[in-house]
């Protein structure tokens, strides 16, 4: 990725050249020339100030205002303990390499900004809406819920909604970070912030723009550093004590010794004084505090490119230490797309009871529930049916032309007091009542059944290889479906037949039992509760579910679990490297503090102490951002 250095960035280059070009020819000239002193002075001044007018200024303003202990601060004392030891060089260098790392910092700060900007990128400018058979080009937040926009080749769709003419092919890398496009066609759900590539189509809109995904996942990236991580608090917190620590232990380094050792003497004084400024120049601490926040942007940056949004740096932290995960089945392994193999009916036909069971479905978004009304196929008069109310766990009660109908599970049906009798078939069983006067009574049931998703086998694979211990499933449906499918992945444990509060208890349960953090992974329908409970809540195909965005702590834009195997050696590694600078930095510090204190270590290591730290650390940061598979 190329970076274009801004303004401020290219003055601050221009700053530094010419400083250590003066620097070069004063030093060289001073060797051959012999000078007064005080014109040595003002020769090697020109340089520093060149570098550093701007440090002094705010470590004075700083110092007006009471707020002492910065970096700044620590740079301006230690500079005019070197010019008042006659050390001039010395003081221009520490200044020009202050100057060079911040540049580094700035750079690449700059750089990590700019990947997240790219996955900004998928912000829609307009939208072409049709009224009244015109069209024309408003802001997306002008379009409404149910109009018609209509997309070209080439242009990103606005909004989320479903095809209503045309088909074409849509890239969804910047969202899901798979380049390969997908296929889309008349009455396929379409995302915002994804890219149209081949036809004109039409969409209608299902959603505003606020409310539309690609409004969701934009906030959501925008407020991931609001989330800090315990390292980066405790850093901040370390700061604040360390840096009057450092000043106050200078001071007494710089005074207390030559009181004892010879008051009288310069010479005693200015071996002092150098120790003392040595001491302040290596224990700047903004090699932490740079790089362990940066560590984590890039992290999070990197992690989004390949459709893993994490909402911040605290839950990097929990990632890493995962033992356990708990799926959800349906949507989560399974695809959810259920197909309908067969229809038992009782006292009603087959196409009288699939009729019935469309209608009691019709308004719910259970992939159980959107099943059914795919198979049923017709027209859905949706002003025949009364009120509906969903049973999480066990499906649907709803009043269709004046007569209510139970629409779920066996749970529902022990609820409702039908007569009921489970399948012989394997699969997913939903059975269907109708309530009389003297009771309910049993119309039959529909088979349907799911599939495990393609990449399931993989992601439960790669999850045992990162050393995840317990893989248990959770799920509502019955337990035969929930054996096959938890025998046929390899998972360590399962529960089925459970209520979302029973589920909630079961987590409560492998949490009390469990060493590591706990990831529960679920589509977000009716999961939120579930995804609140555990440490790290994952949710599964952002694409259109809202809850999912909402409720969970990381989100898998696209629907593949091997993702979540993924975020974890993501998390792990940005946590490696963090822990990487804070050792590599306080050992390195601590060694030349003792080496300085001791009179060892000289202004030029002090400053690679500080500046040099400094750009190590940012350098080992920025591997942060490198997506995995391409490393
Ligand atoms: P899972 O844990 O597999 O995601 P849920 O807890 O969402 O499943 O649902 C559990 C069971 O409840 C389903 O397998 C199904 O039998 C029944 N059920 C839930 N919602 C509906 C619905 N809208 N219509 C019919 N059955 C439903
Ligand atoms: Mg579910």
């Amino acid at each position: 990725m190329k970076y274009k250095l801004t303004k401020k960035q290219k003055k601050m280059r221009n700053r530094i050249i010419i400083a250590i070009a003066l620097l070069a020819v004063t030093a060289v000239t001073l060797h051959f020339v012999e000078v007064p002193w005080w014109a040595e002075l003002v020769l090697y001044m020109i340089p520093y100030a060149i570098a550093g007018y701007d440090v002094l200024k705010t470590a004075f303003i700083n110092l007006i205002h009471g707020q002492i202990f910065d970096e700044k601060f620590l740079m301006m004392v230690a500079t005019a303990g070197a010019i008042a030891t006659g050390e001039y060089p010395e003081a221009t260098f520490v200044m020009l390499f202050y100057q060079i790392g911040e540049l580094f910092q700035s750079i690449a700060v700059g750089r990590s900004r700019k990947s997240i900007a790219k996955l900004m990128d998928i912000r829609p400018d307009s939208a072409t809406v049709i009224r009244d058979g015109a069209e024309i080009e408003v802001s997306p937040d002008e379009v409404e819920v149910g109009e018609m926009i209509i997309v070209k080749p080439g242009e990103k769709i606005p909004l989320d909604g479903v095809i209503i003419e045309g088909e074409s092919s849509v890239n969804q890398a910047a969202l899901t970070g798979e380049s390969a496009p997908v296929d889309k066609a008349l009455s396929d759900n379409v995302i915002s912030g994804t890219l149209n590539l081949t036809g004109v189509i039409k969409i209608r809109t299902t959603s505003t723009f606020g409310q539309s995904t690609v409004s969701k996942i934009l906030e959501l990236v925008e407020n991931a550093s609001d989330k800090k991580a315990k390292v980066e608090n405790f850093i901040t917190k370390f700061a604040r004590f360390y840096t009057p620590a450092v000043v106050i232990a200078a001071l007494l380094l710089g005074v207390v010794p030559p009181l004892f050792l010879g008051i009288g003497s310069w010479d005693i004084w200015k071996e002092w004084l150098i120790r003392a400024c040595v001491f302040l120049v290596v224990s700047c601490p903004c090699a932490l505090v740079v790089s362990v926040p940066l560590s984590f942007f890039g992290g999070i940056g990197g992690a989004s490119k390949d459709g893993i949004l994490i909402k911040g740096a605290g839950y990097m932290e929990v990632l890493a230490k995962i033992d356990t995960v708990v799926f959800d089945k349906t949507g989560t392994l399974t695809k959810g797309v259920f197909a309908v193999d067969d229809v038992h009916p009782n006292l009603v036909s087959k196409a009288e009871l699939l009729d019935i069971a469309a209608c009691c479905e019709s308004f719910s978004s259970h992939p159980v529930a959107q099943s059914i009304v795919r198979a049923h196929e017709g027209h859905i008069d949706k002003s025949l049916i009364g009120e509906v109310t969903e049973i999480a766990g066990k499906g649907v009660k709803a009043v269709v032309e004046g007569k209510t109908y139970y629409c779920g599970n066996g749970q529902l049906m022990e609820m409702c007091g039908a007569d009921w009798h489970d399948c012989h078939l394997t699969g997913t069983i939903i059975h269907i009542a109708r309530e009389e006067v003297g009771g309910c009574e049993y119309l039959g049931h529909i088979v349907i059944n799911d599939q495990i998703k393609e990449d399931s086998e993989e992601a439960i694979k790669s999850l045992k290889s990162v050393g995840v211990k317990r893989l248990v499933m959770l799920t509502g449906d019955k337990k035969s479906v929930a054996e096959n499918v938890a025998g046929k992945l390899g998972l360590t444990g399962f529960f089925a037949e459970l209520l979302p509060a029973d589920k909630v208890s079961k987590v409560e349960e492998l949490l009390k039992n469990g060493k590591g953090k706990l990831a529960f992974v679920g589509d977000g329908i009716n999961d939120a509760p579930v995804l609140m409970r555990a440490d790290c809540g994952i949710a599964m195909g952002a694409m259109g579910s809202d809850a999912a965005i909402e409720s969970a702590d990381v989100v898998l834009m696209d629907d593949k679990p091997s993702k979540i195997a993924d975020s974890i050696k993501i998390a792990r590694k940005t946590m490696r490297i963090v822990w990487e600078n804070i050792i590599f930095a306080l050992g390195v510090k601590a060694i030349i503090l003792v080496l300085g204190a001791l009179g060892i270590a000289n202004m030029w290591l002090a400053v690679f102490g500080d500046v040099g730290v400094l750009i190590i650390a940012i350098l080992n940061a920025m591997r942060c951002m490198r997506r995995l598979n391409r490393e």
